[in-house]
């Protein structure tokens, strides 16, 4: 089948121009000024045209946790939110730890609407098995403990997981934190239910120490090191001085939307709702990161959209989960930065299109090009919407954005040259 994509602006080159496309089966087959006339026709009618959003950390949570999400509710909230490709964490139950599990939930996301692709998490037990998984992507190391217990921070382990990606092509997806700090944290804010105290628990420090670390590691033993959800001042600092290095050039990071967007005068209006790992901190962490990301030194954008049910994070700060759903706001939320000339949407774009496929290998993903595959968003620049938790496909059902109004419009999601909206 064909399928023709007249009259709108289309993001080709790094610039906005007045292009068509074709896109024939699954792919993007011609560019051009002219009009295709095909058996099947979307009128662009002005609109914008976008590569798909590649989230390089989305828990869809199966196995194991189906009534938090599952890949039908998931895809259908990532499609809704202009993202065509995700990659998923491994800290199911069971973890995706070996080939077999990889299988598993390989065969659970197999009717997914979207593209996707899986982590394995290292353990102290598997880097041999890792070593022989064809074409992985990334595996997530979990530095610091969070959702899941899979913990993965033995310095010698950590070395040889390096060596191996440097002898693979896999990139080490690293959660930063350090443990000690966080558990020493934990037990001087003992009995505290305040959400706020998260911050101080999950403080800059925990954070800053185990980006050190992990920066000194990778330098010694090579590999590629992408450091997930970034959070602080000191974090970023220290990786925009490390990426200046010789080894700096194998290394990226990602902040999430709720780090960019939100900060820790959040915790007293949202509670729980906004207690996530690393933890959402103060002002000074969120405008050190945007400027960051503006510069680019933040490469990518991440959801990191971690749901639970809306009772589960109703419990008390010290039993509730950590975690944010985020697919269906992160790509609304940045063009809406744009439509408010905070950031310029080629910088948007490469971080959540171009970047993610560079660094996690997506050969014909993250740009409109002949050739590449038809994964793409039409963007209503002009209309506004407000987020509304009751319209929110997620199975949770909450956004820490819930009633803001933001302006751009989704109109409709491309996959594989399937339109879907
Ligand atoms: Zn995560």
């Amino acid at each position: 089948m064909s399928l023709a994509l007249n009259n709108g602006k289309a993001f080709v080159n790094g610039k906005l121009s007045m292009l068509n496309i074709l896109i024939e089966g699954k792919k993007i087959s011609g560019i051009s000024k002219k009009r295709f006339g095909t058996e099947k026709e979307i009128d662009c009618n002005g609109k914008i045209i976008l590569p798909g959003a590649i989230d390089a950390h989305v828990h869809f949570r199966c196995p194991g946790f189906e009534h938090k999400e599952d890949w039908f509710s998931g895809s259908l909230a990532a499609l809704h939110g202009g993202i065509t490709t995700v990659m998923d964490m491994p800290n199911t139950k069971p973890a995706t730890d070996s080939r077999p599990a990889l299988e598993e939930k390989r065969a659970i996301a197999k009717d997914a609407m979207v593209n996707k692709d899986f982590f394995v998490a290292a353990t102290n037990e598997n880097l041999q098995e890792i070593a022989f998984i064809p074409d992985l992507r990334g595996v997530k190391v979990y530095y610091g403990s969070t959702t899941g217990n899979i913990l993965f921070n033995d310095s010698a382990k950590l070395a040889e997981l390096f060596r191996l990606s440097k002898k693979n092509g896999f990139v080490v997806v690293v959660h930063a934190e350090d443990e000690e700090t966080i558990s020493r944290n934990a037990k001087k804010f003992a009995g505290i239910e305040d959400a706020s105290v998260h911050e101080k628990i999950r403080s800059e420090e925990a954070e800053a120490r185990a980006i050190a670390k992990l920066i000194e590691l990778h330098k010694k033993n090579g590999g590629k090191l992408h450091i997930a959800h970034v959070s602080s001042r000191k974090g970023i600092q220290l990786i925009a001085r490390a990426k200046k290095t010789k080894s700096g050039k194998n290394l990226t990071c990602e902040a999430t939307p709720n780090h960019l967007f939100l900060d820790s005068s959040a915790y007293k209006k949202l509670g729980n709702l906004v207690k996530c790992n690393p933890s959402i901190k103060g002002a000074v962490h969120r405008k050190a990161l945007w400027k960051a990301f503006v510069k680019g030194t933040i490469d990518i954008v991440a959801t990191d959209h971690a749901p639970h049910t809306q009772e589960e994070k109703a419990k008390k700060y010290s039993e509730a989960p950590s975690g944010i759903p985020g697919v269906e706001t992160m790509f609304p939320l940045l063009l809406d930065a744009v439509s408010r000339k905070k950031i310029p949407l080629k910088r948007v774009v490469k971080a959540v299109s171009e970047k993610p496929a560079q660094i996690f290998n997506w050969k014909t993903k993250g740009l409109i090009k002949k050739g590449f595959d038809a994964d793409l968003v039409i963007i209503d620049m002009k209309k506004a919407f407000t987020v509304k938790n009751e319209e929110l496909f997620t199975k949770a059902k909450y956004s820490p954005f819930n009633g803001q109004r933001l302006k751009c419009f989704i109109a409709q999601t491309i996959v594989g040259g399937q339109p879907y909206g």
